[in-house]
């Protein structure tokens, strides 16, 4: 019998791990791969605050699971496949893979992924070119000719970060702007190993065993050409990973949780933060914010379920 269960040991859940505990709470994190999250997916995070150098993803995401476990989290890799509770009851019933826990309160915090193209091609050559993991697999493309498709900070991001590995990067954005942060903009703008295709959508990714094109298509002029590369990045946007909470918390049409301010979803006694939920701004920074709402507003749950609320 758990007080806070946390599902997903991204920066939002570490952090929501951190704050239950220093506040006592008997923790539980299910996290069903490695903790830390999309941030083990990036070499270099500059805009988490108090990191004056650059800081790797991996290098924060240890610093967060040390400060976890110094606090006492209870860490377990498992899977959550379903939350319940039955009628009248206060507690509820987290179903893992292996197991079923108790708990007051759930926070999820379980991020997002990077969404597919759902272009003809593209899933049959993952892993052959096709990747949505600059860091994991850059270093595959010495010499070589990528495609990076989006125009968020993350794509502008990882697009400069492949120049470390590729003689020529293409950046291809449906939009005729960027979206990215102006400080970001203006390194690609000025690096000369990345060319930039406006207004301009992947139709489909080409190759026998491994990735040899793409047909682009403009979206005014629904002009069509082919442009042969070795390799494409996708970073067209987030999936929230909260398909299995199955209709349980209230989502929005993209299926991201809806949370009032501070990480109330529409279930009392479940809460969400970071990626997963309905917000403007998903970074590190954001998430472990979310994270640090949502256990105090868990708190006060469970105070007043054991009637020993503070007032
Ligand atoms: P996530 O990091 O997505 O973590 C969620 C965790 O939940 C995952 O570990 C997942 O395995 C787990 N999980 C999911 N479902 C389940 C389940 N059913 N059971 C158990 N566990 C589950 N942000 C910045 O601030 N600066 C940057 O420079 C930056 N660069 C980025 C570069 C890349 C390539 C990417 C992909 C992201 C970048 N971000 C950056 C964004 C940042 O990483 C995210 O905003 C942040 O990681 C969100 O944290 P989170 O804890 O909400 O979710």
């Amino acid at each position: 019998m758990y007080e806070m269960i946390i599902i997903g040991g991204g920066p939002a859940g570490l952090t929501a791990g951190i704050y239950g505990k220093r506040g006592n709470l008997k923790v539980l994190l299910l996290e069903k791969m490695a903790v830390g999250g999309q941030l083990l997916l990036t070499d270099a995070v500059e805009n988490y605050p108090g990191f004056v150098e650059i800081i790797s993803g991996f290098e924060l995401v240890e610093k967060l699971r040390k400060q976890a476990e110094k606090f006492g989290v209870e860490i377990v890799t498992d899977e959550v496949k379903n939350i319940s509770r039955e009628e009248e009851s206060q507690l509820w019933q987290v179903r893992t893979e292996k197991d079923l826990y108790e708990t007051f309160t759930v926070v999820i915090a379980t991020g997002a992924k990077q969404r597919k193209l759902e272009a003809p091609g593209e899933d049959r050559l993952v892993g052959k070119g096709v990747s949505y993991c600059a860091m994991c697999d850059g270093p595959f493309f010495k010499g070589k000719k990528i495609i990076v498709v989006g125009g968020s900070n993350t794509a502008v991001k990882e697009a400069l970060f492949l120049t470390n590995f590729a003689k020529e990067v293409v950046l291809i954005h449906r939009r005729g702007r960027l979206r990215a942060e102006q400080i970001l903009q203006e390194r690609l703008f000025s690096n000369e190993r990345i060319e930039v295709i406006w207004k301009s959508m992947i139709t489909g990714v080409l190759g026998e065993n491994k990735v040899e094109a793409v047909t682009v298509e403009n979206v005014n002029t629904h002009q069509k050409r082919q442009i042969s590369c070795d390799g494409v990045f996708i970073f067209i946007g987030l999936d929230p990973n909260t398909e299995f909470l199955k209709g349980l918390v209230e989502v929005d049409t993209n299926g991201y949780i809806i949370t009032d301010d501070d990480m109330n979803t529409s279930q009392e006694g479940i809460f969400a933060c970071g990626d997963c939920r309905k917000k403007l701004l998903r970074q590190v920074v954001t998430a472990c914010s979310d994270g640090a709402v949502a256990s105090a507003a868990a708190f006060r749950y469970i105070e007043k379920v054991k009637g020993i609320k503070y007032e």
